[in-house]
């Protein structure tokens, strides 16, 4: 179905080569990595001539997921050696197992630069990404005492996928000068090119400076530099080692993109005709310093440096939650890159004898506090500024960037996010891609927007039931895996209502909490639901924020308390699943049901996760934020369980500090009773009352996202979508309209418009 017509004969020749055995003989170990050696092998030969324009997409994350499956997908042999293989009495399915998800991302941001490499392969763009190579990335994520604990994530073995280049340079930070090594890993398009996703790091980082849990000597950089990707931040010297990291990597990036302009001709004035980086957030920002400082040691006067690198650069926002638009104190960066200082303070006085003194102080780079604001450089100095959902570029043109978008409209412009179709659909769910195949062809697969041609076919009660049976299918071997893996078992036949992404107050797992926790309390009092119900969570919690540790705590405890009481676990079920990464989410998101995406209401600037439940079948019950709003669109009212305050209500409401969530609490009993649960009896018992008592008073007190306003407004869509969910083929049309009107998501349609908008690379 994916492939071209590759000789299998040829294919089965070139294995055993690599094998020195027949595949029968060798082992499932011998097996992936000879699979490994044979796709790089392909992928480099698929390499196409350098256009002139290059695009490099810078990032301190990419959450790639395993890559085996996806390159034998994407260099049309996956089907062959599927067949081979099982010819050979193997499966490719236990030969994936083998490898280990590289850890080089978070969430979302991580993730969606994923999707964006996939999809500048496949429309045959000519465009690298560039990062860090970090030994353990975030951190591995287990549950002890209900509560998430935490170690290395060790993936980076023999057998990985990454390839050891000649390049190296000279970084010199805090005084010391650094030789950095880079890695490449082959990006295998679609039926595309082959591009490369480029990660820089240093020889002498030492493993075993890791101690107890994921603690390290923050202190001792040229060991520790790319240990972990966002080592915690919260003392000093945390945050300087990001500030290493970040030059390390903008610093090794500038290099590459000058070396590899100058070999293809490029007169450095020209730069802009020969590159265009692309600023993924702001942790690569320093960037423009870097890229003017090297432009003038290769021989550029301040002003034209200054002129080249401006034309070269765009800047991508991904939130407008202002704590997390990184702004780096003077002084740190003055002890750290003190070549970069005299430059950023002189971009800094350019924009301030530009403008007038009260418009200069909202939009200035450097403070009044001498903090150092990256995202005002980037937008200052670079080309375009997007946001990366309709209703988030409108907040940043409207409120949070209002200042410079009266300066610079013309740079403001929206990217709609997306995701790999073939990662997120072909790979994840090839039982649901097959049929699609067999009912539209396989046009989709390159041109989403095909996908629409489905939408006809839902009239036909046995196409229903089709899509009903896969989703069963999806759903049993979620729920064997998560046996498999967690020792929990869950029931099939039970509604799989999911939750999963990293945890933050503003995406509110919380609020979900207190639903399930009411839900528990009305069963406890006799009101059953039609049909059991598995509220599924899956979320990482950065170490040093403790209240959505607290929060994953309190899920945990939540779980505990009702597998063990009798009454309410044939009804309701809570699983937290353990290390939610890619592995993980391709298993969970083709089973769910009902996708939950509920942050308040203007602080989502995207989410892509909704975009991947919508296209595996899943129907959304969300708010009116990010990209849920295009959701909304395209599937119509009938076709999503929509709630809550408007982005407009809520800004209004911040604005006005009108809220005060003790009130709710005192009016409503609901909510009431749920919040008050957290530190009753039954909690504590199995709990820690210190954390349950936080949260319960940071609820009580703060709710600084709101959760109380939008409950009784999510009780009752939750409660209609499980409804709704009791005529089988009713709800199995809105799965089918929700499929059929994904494509608009798909990362190929995203890149496109990048091109089209920024980039402007030669196909
Ligand atoms: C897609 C994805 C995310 C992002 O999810 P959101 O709901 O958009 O926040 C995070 N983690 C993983 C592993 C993902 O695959």
């Amino acid at each position: 179905m994916f492939d071209n017509a590759t000789n299998t004969a040829e294919l089965s020749s070139r294995l055993t080569a690599l094998l020195g055995c027949s595949i029968a003989e060798a082992g499932d170990r011998q097996v992936y990595d000879a699979l490994l050696k044979l796709s790089q092998s392909m992928a480099e030969g698929r390499q196409t001539q350098e256009g002139r324009r290059k695009l490099y997409y810078i990032s301190a994350e990419f959450l790639i997921g395993k890559l085996l499956s996806n390159n034998l997908i994407n260099l049309g042999i996956y089907q062959d050696v599927a067949r081979l293989l099982e010819e050979n009495g193997k499966h490719i399915g236990e030969i994936e197992e083998l490898e280990t998800e590289p850890s080089l991302g978070n969430g979302g941001l991580g993730r969606l630069a994923a999707c964006f490499l996939d999809s500048i392969a496949t429309l045959n763009l000519n465009g690298d990404g560039v990062g860090l190579n970090y030994h353990f990335g975030l951190f591995r994520q287990y549950f002890e005492h209900n509560a998430q604990q935490v170690r290395p994530d060790v993936w980076l073995t023999d057998d990985s996928w990454l390839i050891r280049s000649q390049r190296h340079y000279d970084v010199t930070m805090g005084g010391k000068t650094y030789t950095s090594t880079l890695y490449d890993l082959l990006v295998t398009g679609y039926e595309g090119r082959t591009n490369r996703l480029h990660l820089f790091d240093l020889d002498s980082v030492d493993d075993s400076l890791v101690t107890e849990g994921i603690s390290f000597d923050k202190t001792a950089i040229d060991r520790n530099l790319t240990l972990f990707l966002y080592p915690d931040d919260s003392d000093d010297d945390g945050r300087k080692l990001r500030i290493y990291q970040q030059y390390f990597m903008v610093c090794n990036a500038a290099h590459l993109i000058l070396d590899e302009a100058v070999e293809r001709g490029c007169v450095l004035t020209d730069l802009d005709d020969y590159a265009v980086i692309q600023i993924n957030d702001t942790h690569p920002s320093m960037v423009i310093p870097e890229l003017i400082r090297q432009l003038m040691e290769r021989g550029l006067s301040l002003d034209t440096a200054i002129e080249v690198a401006s034309k070269c650069c765009a800047y991508t926002n991904h939130t407008i939650l202002a704590e997390a638009l990184e702004k780096w104190p003077l002084s740190y960066l003055k002890e750290i890159v003190p070549q970069l200082c005299p430059i950023i303070e002189i971009l800094d006085d350019r924009i301030r004898r530009k403008l007038p003194g009260e418009t200069a102080d909202k939009v200035a780079i450097i403070d009044r506090d001498d903090r150092v604001h990256m995202a005002h450089m980037d937008i200052h100095y670079g080309i375009s500024v997007n946001g990366v959902a309709h209703l988030h570029t409108e907040i940043l043109k409207k409120s949070e960037l209002n200042e410079f978008y009266k300066l610079y409209p013309e740079k403001f412009n929206n990217k709609t996010n997306g995701i790999t179709p073939r990662r997120w659909l072909m790979s994840c769910n090839p039982e649901l891609t097959a049929y699609l195949v067999s009912k539209i062809g396989d046009g989709f697969l390159k041109d989403t927007s095909k996908l629409e041609a489905f939408k006809p076919f839902l009239e036909d009660e046995q196409v229903l039931r089709d899509l009903i049976a896969i989703k069963q299918t999806k759903k049993q071997q979620f729920a064997a895996w998560l046996k498999r893996e967690q020792g929990i078992e869950i029931d099939p036949d039970s509604i799989f209502d999911v939750q999963s992404k990293r945890l933050h107050e503003y995406k509110r797992q919380q609020l979900n909490l207190l639903w399930a926790i009411h839900a528990y309390q009305c069963i406890k009092a006799g009101y059953r639901p039609k049909r059991k119900i598995t509220v599924l969570f899956g979320a990482k919690a950065a170490p040093a924020y403790i209240i959505a540790q607290d929060i994953i705590h309190a899920i945990l405890c939540l779980q505990e308390i009702i597998a063990n009481d009798a009454d309410v676990s044939p009804y309701l079920q809570v699983v937290m699943i353990e290390n939610y990464n890619v592995t993980a989410a391709e298993k969970l998101i083709p089973a769910c049901d009902l996708s939950e995406q509920i942050s308040l209401a203007s602080k989502e600037a995207s989410g892509t996760g909704n975009m991947k439940f919508m296209l595996n079948g899943a129907v959304t019950l969300g708010t009116e934020d990010g990209a849920n709003v295009e959701i909304h669109q395209l599937v119509g009212d009938e076709n999503i369980y929509v709630f809550g305050q408007s982005a407009d209500e809520v800004i209004e409401a911040y604005a006005k500090k009108s809220y005060v969530s003790k009130k709710w609490y005192d009016q409503n009993t609901f909510i009431h009773d749920a919040v008050d649960f957290l530190i009753g009896k039954a909690m504590t018992a199995v709990g820690d009352e210190k954390r349950l008592n936080r949260l319960y008073q940071e609820l009580l007190n703060k709710d600084w996202f709101m959760t109380f306003p939008d409950f009784d407004s999510y009780l009752v869509k939750r409660e209609k979508a499980y409804d709704d969910y009791e005529d089988r083929l009713a709800w199995a049309k809105k799965c089918g309209v929700n499929i059929a009107m994904a494509g608009f998501f798909s990362s190929d349609r995203t890149i496109a418009e990048y091109n089209r908008d920024i980039w402007h690379l030669d196909v």
